[in-house]
């Protein structure tokens, strides 16, 4: 049962081959039993699960249907949940329970999705392992020594090892398309403005957007048809209508596009990950697709850009938590001031307080001109890099990650190591386009995704190609030995 795509599960439930409940009750025990191994939750919501599960069942002899109708998933613990722990990782929230649920938790909610629990991430969504979380990293499934990606490092995991078929993530500069690169999965960054963040909590505001983890093209259809939409509640959330995302999944490929940044294929790439990337091109080709190379001149610029601009927008966005109205609050302060300091100093982890010194000093009167304004420049030019690839192509291809998952630890004494991993992604973050990573074979038994990238509002584009592609290869299909 535990192998089934959503698609899978919505078919099985439509015929009535099982229940909701009996689904969610294998899932929770499968995730009690193998999850020891991965850390993949912070917490499990066994008692609400096994209540969404029976109110889903009853609205399907009521008559309802819809794709995600008792469907089971997991939630980033960044997004609230009503009632529920919202850690974001870090012990400055362990003992925060949200008041209200995100929009993104309301809506999958109302659509009849089953929280099975909150999963396991960066703290504040800040890192590219996994390994920052003050619950302790999380391991991948494909090999237990290495790092499953991150900050989403905990959805990926799980959906990868097959604990459960899909879940929520979030991706600022690459945390949903690189752990989906990292474990075999399929992720998808929407457009910014797509997904409402209301009740996500911030990490870099103007770079946030959540979206859906799963093993395949159709899946992340059916749960960001769920996600999508505009909410009057988060400002920067777009009024423009969802399509329906799993209609035009067959759409054909003859004739697309396709752009290859020549930029993407230099030193810093693992050769391994080259050839796998060039198969994927040779698929697409095979598919009436048309090759193009293109050039993103100002794309080694994005990484600094980012890790300024970024850090500036956390060392804003962290600053509500003062020991006073969130969260961790130190024992016995002196004084006022005593008391922000060691709330702050004893609740946040260090990758954390880093971030937070680097964003303070860009911003400071002295450097807000040479660091923060220089990088927002950098950042539009970025973006019309992109605008002048996109008169050209449809579709930008690429690897998502320049090397596989690496080993636990092995990064851990050097950031900059680790920042230099996202070079691939982070740029349709500065940009606010939308992006996937999708499973394009192995090197050394761990998986490498290719990453697709399209105009505003063009998911729909996206997921097309990759379900095309799907259809005819059978990466995303391989299972984790053990799981
Ligand atoms: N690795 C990037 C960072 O550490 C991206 C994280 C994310 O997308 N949340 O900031």
């Amino acid at each position: 049962m535990h192998q089934m795509t959503l698609a899978e599960i919505a078919r099985g439930l439509a015929d009535k081959k099982f229940s909701s409940e009996e689904l969610t009750k294998v899932l929770l025990a499968r995730i009690t039993q193998l999850d020891p191994q991965l850390n993949s939750f912070i917490s499990l919501t066994e008692e609400l699960a096994i209540e969404q599960a029976k109110a889903a069942d009853a609205r399907r002899a009521n008559g309802e249907s819809g794709a995600l109708l008792g469907a089971p998933i997991a939630h980033k613990d960044l997004f609230c949940t009503q009632g529920i722990r919202t850690s974001c990782g870090s012990k400055m929230l362990d003992n925060f329970k949200a008041p209200y649920d995100a929009t993104v938790v309301a809506k999958l909610a109302a659509a009849g999705a089953v929280t099975l629990g909150k999963t396991n991430m960066d703290e504040f969504a800040m890192g590219s392992a996994n390994e920052s979380s003050w619950y302790g990293a999380v391991k991948n499934p494909w090999n237990l020594e290495h790092v499953p990606g991150g900050s989403s490092g905990g959805s990926a995991a799980a959906v990868a090892a097959r604990l459960l078929p899909a879940a929520t993530a979030t991706d600022t500069g690459g945390s949903i398309r690189q752990p989906a690169a990292f474990t075999n999965l399929t992720g998808l960054k929407p457009t910014y403005g797509r997904v409402s963040r209301w009740g996500m909590i911030a990490y870099a505001s103007s770079l946030d957007q959540g979206g859906p983890l799963a093993r395949t093209a159709e899946d992340c259809a059916i749960l960001l048809q769920g996600m999508a939409g505009f909410d009057q509640n988060d400002s920067t959330s777009i009024d423009e209508p969802v399509p329906d995302y799993s209609a035009s999944l067959n759409e054909s490929l003859q004739g697309l596009r396709i752009g290859v940044p020549k930029e993407y294929f230099s030193a810093g790439l693992d050769p391994r990950i080259a050839e796998l990337i060039q198969n994927s091109i040779k698929e697409l080709q095979k598919l009436g697709a048309v090759i193009k190379e293109i050039s993103l001149p100002n794309m080694q610029h994005a990484i600094p850009a980012y890790y300024v601009i970024a850090p500036a927008e956390a060392s804003s966005n962290l600053s509500r938590f003062d020991g006073v109205r969130f969260g961790h609050r130190c024992e016995h302060p002196k004084d006022l001031i005593d008391l922000y300091k060691r709330s702050r100093g004893e609740g946040f982890g260090a990758e954390v307080q880093r971030r937070i010194m680097v964003g303070a000093y860009a911003l400071s009167a002295g450097y807000y001109d040479a660091y923060y304004l220089k990088a927002q420049k950098i950042r539009r030019l970025v973006k019309n890099d992109f605008m002048a690839a996109f008169n050209e192509v449809d579709i930008i291809l690429g690897p998502t990650t320049p090397n596989p998952a690496w080993k636990l630890g092995t990064k851990n004494s050097d950031p900059v190591a680790a920042y230099l991993e996202d070079v691939y992604t982070i740029t349709a973050n500065l940009a606010g386009l939308p992006g996937l990573s999708m499973p394009a074979g192995f090197v050394d038994g761990l998986p490498v995704g290719v990453q697709l990238l399209a105009p505003y509002f063009q998911e729909g584009r996206l997921l097309n190609v990759a379900h095309q592609y799907q259809l005819n290869t059978d990466w995303h299909t391989r299972t984790p030995t053990g799981f």
